[in-house]
């Protein structure tokens, strides 16, 4: 497998720390409000990632948190709280926010075929690890207490500008231009693991800790969580370009000042989703939420069909065209398959070539518009059988998930059980002498576009 890693900004093979198995953490959602369609992109390709990888043999242990405390409107610890913020657009508690978002959010990777990974874990729950980690870098000299916060002393940090690319003199800037410096910085590029002198008073969730009452920042629960399910040596830790700075720059100082080593040797990226006018938010314009999309008439798997077609690390423009234009692309090719011949007859001489193909376009970076590419090589090659064209496809759809045989076997079974009935039902009305009735069902089979076909032998059925 070869991936573009962000901390060395080049394509590198992939070298787990244990052979054949992955330890993948993904940054989970902030539950504050619906998931856009941006956010479900960058889970998309998260998705595509794990199953290439098991396509490739390997077994993954993937483990993602969900926010439902410490992020703030402004990444850099300023701003109001978001899910304090949702609770009160919508008169609920936070623990409610956080409850009905958290299941929006799997809903939509539901009818996104998005599998849940293997571990989903809040960030509320694991306060004693946070508390734990920053008692340990306070100890260190990692951490210092300021104001009533524990802030990470970033200076103390190996490399703290390698994967973002920044430098300090560009924080400086930035801190100019924002209105709320925390004075209690010692540099203003130190960042809060702990808050306890919040300006949020009414903030519902809150906790004891050695430093008081008070909450965790927004980055310590990602190198929490992740070290507590996946060990100090993770593989790959994948997010949205926009939680490269400071998000997965600071988890990794709070982390290999925690661990004492380096804790993670590849960071992937997805690129965003913009819509014409520029960055996807979720108050300015229309909302883009899949269920907006399920309301205009589109199937979610088009969406995702959208997403494959391009590369995970292009910025991806959205827009309704584009997706009708997905949406016909992705009916087309269901209905070539849906035509294909199920009679079972598998040639096995081409399957290799077509496998290791499927595994070439996965190692590449995770191309997925080579992958379905090859979807459609696959259906013009002449040397396959219709059911090896299948077998084919099938294979593929456990990493590209479009439900591109699956779900037609499904309704065609429905269907045929459902004509064999109504064929059992008319065979009796004409054993009965009851023609009407017999007359009846062929009429209500046609209405339908099945015609019944009579024979001496039996009565067979075609689908207009
Ligand atoms: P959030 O719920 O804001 O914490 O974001 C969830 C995930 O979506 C993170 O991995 C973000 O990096 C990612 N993300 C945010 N905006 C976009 C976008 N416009 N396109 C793609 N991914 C995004
Ligand atoms: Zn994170």
């Amino acid at each position: 497998m070869k991936l573009y890693n962000t901390l060395t900004k080049q394509v590198e093979e992939f070298i787990p720390h244990e052979e054949g198995i992955v330890r993948l953490y993904t940054c989970g959602p902030t539950v504050y409000h619906f998931a856009h369609i941006g956010n479900l992109r960058t889970y998309i390709f998260e998705d595509i990632l794990e199953k290439g990888f098991q396509y490739l043999g390997y077994q993954v242990k993937r483990v993602m948190n969900i926010t439902d405390v410490g992020h703030l409107t402004s990444d850099s610890d300023t701003g109001e709280d978001k899910m304090l913020q949702g609770a009160e657009r919508e008169g609920k508690t936070v623990y409610e926010i956080a409850q009905f978002y958290t299941n929006a959010f799997f809903e939509d990777c539901k009818k996104l075929n998005i599998r849940k990974p293997d571990v989903v874990e809040p960030a509320s729950h694991h306060i004693d690890t946070y508390i734990e980690m920053i008692s340990k870098m306070l100890e260190d000299g990692y951490a210092y207490l300021s104001n009533g916060n524990v802030y990470f002393d970033v200076s103390k940090a190996k490399d703290y500008y390698q994967l973002s690319g920044k430098n300090p003199e560009d924080l400086m800037v930035g801190v100019r231009d924002t209105v709320e410096e925390d004075k209690a910085k010692r540099n203003p590029a130190d960042f809060v693991l702990w808050f306890t002198d919040s300006k949020f008073k009414n903030q519902d969730m809150r906790w004891d800790s050695p430093w008081g009452l008070g909450y965790p920042g927004w980055h310590i629960e990602c190198s929490g969580i992740s070290g507590k399910y996946l060990g100090e040596y993770l593989d790959i830790h994948c997010g949205g370009v926009d939680n490269i700075f400071p998000h997965h720059t600071n988890e990794i100082a709070q982390s290999e000042a925690y661990f004492g080593h380096k804790w993670c040797n590849y960071w992937v990226h997805g690129e965003h989703l913009n819509d014409q006018t520029g960055k996807m938010s979720k108050s300015k314009g229309e909302f883009l939420t899949l269920s907006l999309l399920q309301e205009k008439g589109y199937n979610p798997l088009s969406y995702r069909y959208f997403c494959l077609g391009s590369h995970y690390r292009k910025v991806l423009v959205f827009s309704y065209e584009a997706l009708d234009q997905a949406e016909n692309a992705y009916q087309k090719l269901k209905n070539r398959i849906r035509k294909l011949d199920r009679t079972p007859d598998l040639h096995e001489e081409k399957i290799d070539y077509y496998q290791d193909k499927m595994k070439e376009a996965i190692s590449n970076d995770l191309n997925t518009s080579s992958m379905l590419t090859l979807v459609y090589d696959v259906l013009k090659d002449e040397e396959l059988t219709d059911f090896t064209k299948l077998y084919l496809i099938e294979d593929f759809d456990k990493v590209l998930s479009l439900n591109l045989i699956e779900e037609e076997i499904e309704v065609d079974q429905e269907l045929e059980s459902y004509i064999l009935e109504k064929i059992e039902e008319r065979n009796q009305a004409k054993k009965d002498k009851n023609y009407a009735l017999a007359d009846a069902i062929r009429e209500e089979l046609l209405k339908k576009g099945i015609r019944l076909v009579d024979s001496k032998e039996k009565t067979t059925y075609e689908i207009l």
